[in-house]
């Protein structure tokens, strides 16, 4: 909690600096004085354009931020703030004194304060720069629902996030009156740079980092149905290593930066730094797997994530929907290697025992002291042994209620990972069931997720707080101007 609140309060840092920036150097003596609703514009103006700027970064793609926050939910907040920066640059030319002008030509002291004068090119980079971020978030929204090609929509995306910082860069730099100032248009330019820096580390520099340190495939073979078990091995000493819990990007063989996909391994490195992965059929990339050879190419990019074991819970109860296992085996893999000790539970639903991957032949976790896995598949074949149904709120609470987990419910730490339903229906059943919700921790296989759990809400809150509380800051920085 103390570190997400640290967290927020930089992000509201970041996203005032210009506007304290420009605050400063007027009171320095840079500008004369203007109403305040010209200035009220200006801010909403440039939070909006700064809130753009910061969700360059909010990408899930540097180690250094997904190993702290998780990838998820840096992805939530990339999706929340791009719908704060589109309200605020929406409604920031409407709060110009301007348009309260009478009929009749502009007021030229005014359309100059504005520099929307003939011949001008700012207005016109300002529109096209807010249609470019309203065509953006329009189709990251829509793009779920749509038969939309994922690599073909990222590379939509990052075209039309250059365009949105080029145009918009131009706009704040020409028509900002505050950009007049050297201070802030030299803040504008770094913090700019600073975006298209990350796009390009992105999409170009660290694609052919990893280009000449590719993995090679080891192994590729069946592990239940449409699920593939890939191992790969580095052909050069990796240079960070990976932990249980965590996850890589790979692309199979090809160097197309827009084109890779985040898999949790399911094997960290042993000591020839070997990874596994636990490969489920859902699409293009994942349903080519079958063409292809141990041998071949794949590059990887990671580690990411910050699945991990809580160190300080007395017992663990793990729950598992589907391919949502493969982080769990790892875990439980990395538990053998320690001898962990404590009491750990597993709950693992499919759709049927044929999906099912084996557990115990890829973690060895009867090794363990203290474990046991409670099974629960929706259609039993005859003579099936485990749980019958799926993790809704009945199915979890059969599951805690079942007496290999019950002992441990209330005071475990649950580690949540599956689709997204079920992971809703989990957090919201264990909320209910009494489980504090620092106790429980998730792993997002999706990032367009609109979760309804109450830790999904919980986020949405402070994204709420976030974006009111970086209203008054500025209507505050305004009335100290
Ligand atoms: C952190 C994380 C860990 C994951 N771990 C596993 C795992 O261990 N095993 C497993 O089988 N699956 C895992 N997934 C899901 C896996 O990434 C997708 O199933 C896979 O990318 C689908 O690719 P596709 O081309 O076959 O299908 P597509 O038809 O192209 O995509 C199907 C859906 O998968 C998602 N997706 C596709 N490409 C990407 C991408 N580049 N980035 C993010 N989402 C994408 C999109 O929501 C898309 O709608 C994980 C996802 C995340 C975010």
């Amino acid at each position: 909690m103390k570190r997400a609140t640290g967290w927020a309060l930089l992000y509201l840092g970041l996203l005032l600096l210009p506007v304290a920036v420009g605050m400063w150097a007027q009171r320095a003596g840079g500008l004369e004085h203007r109403p305040w609703l010209d200035d009220w514009a200006a801010g909403l103006g440039m939070m909006g354009f700064c809130a753009v700027l910061l969700s360059f970064f909010l990408l899930g793609r540097f180690s250094l931020l997904s190993t702290r926050l998780g990838s998820d939910r840096l992805m939530l907040a990339h999706q929340l703030f791009a719908r704060t920066a589109v309200a605020m640059l929406l409604l920031h030319p409407f709060f110009y004194t301007l348009w309260d002008a009478p009929p009749g030509p502009v007021d030229a002291s005014a359309a100059r304060a504005l520099r929307i004068g003939a011949g001008d090119w700012g207005l016109a980079t300002g529109l096209l720069a807010l249609g470019a971020l309203l065509a953006l978030v329009a189709t990251a929204i829509w793009r779920p629902r749509s038969d939309m090609a994922y690599p073909r929509w990222r590379l939509l995306h990052a075209a039309l996030a250059l365009a949105v910082l080029g145009l918009g860069l131009h706009h704040t730099l020409v028509s900002g009156r505050y950009a007049q100032l050297p201070a802030v248009a030299l803040l504008w330019w770094l913090l700019a740079a600073a975006a298209l820096c990350s796009l390009l580390w992105v999409h170009a520099v660290r694609p052919l980092w990893l280009a000449v340190r590719p993995y090679r495939i080891t192994r590729l073979e069946p592990a239940a149905e449409r699920i593939w078990l890939l191992e790969v091995s580095p052909t050069r000493r990796p240079r960070r290593a990976f932990r249980a819990g965590q996850f890589a990007w790979i692309r199979l063989g090809h160097l197309r930066a827009y084109d890779d996909n985040p898999f949790s391994l399911s094997r960290a490195n042993d000591v020839q730094g070997r990874l596994q992965f636990l490969i489920k059929e859902a699409g293009d990339m994942t349903g080519s797997l079958s063409q292809h050879r141990p041998g071949d190419t794949v590059h990887v990019d990671g580690p990411h994530g910050q699945f991990a074991w809580p160190p300080d819970a007395p017992a663990i109860v793990m729950h598992a929907g589907g391919i949502g296992v493969a982080p769990f085996v790892a875990l439980l893999a990395d538990a053998v290697a320690r001898g962990d000790p404590r009491p750990i539970r597993l709950i693992y639903a499919d759709r049927s025992a044929a999906q099912m991957i084996d557990l115990e032949g890829l973690s060895g976790a009867s090794a363990l002291a203290d474990f046991a896995c409670v099974p629960m598949v929706e259609r039993p074949a005859p003579g099936w042994q485990g749980l019958s149904g799926r993790l809704d709120a009945a199915g979890v609470q059969a599951c805690l209620t079942h007496t290999a987990v019950a002992p441990w419910a209330a005071q475990a730490t649950h580690m949540v990972c599956g689709p997204e339903p079920m992971m809703d229906a989990v957090e919201s059943a264990l909320v209910a069931h009494g489980v504090p919700g620092e106790r429980i921790v998730s792993e997002h296989f999706r990032y367009d997720f609109a979760g309804r759990s109450p830790r999904s809400l919980a986020i949405r809150r402070a994204w709420w707080a976030l974006s009111a509380t970086s209203l008054l800051a500025l209507a505050l920085a305004l009335a100290w101007r």
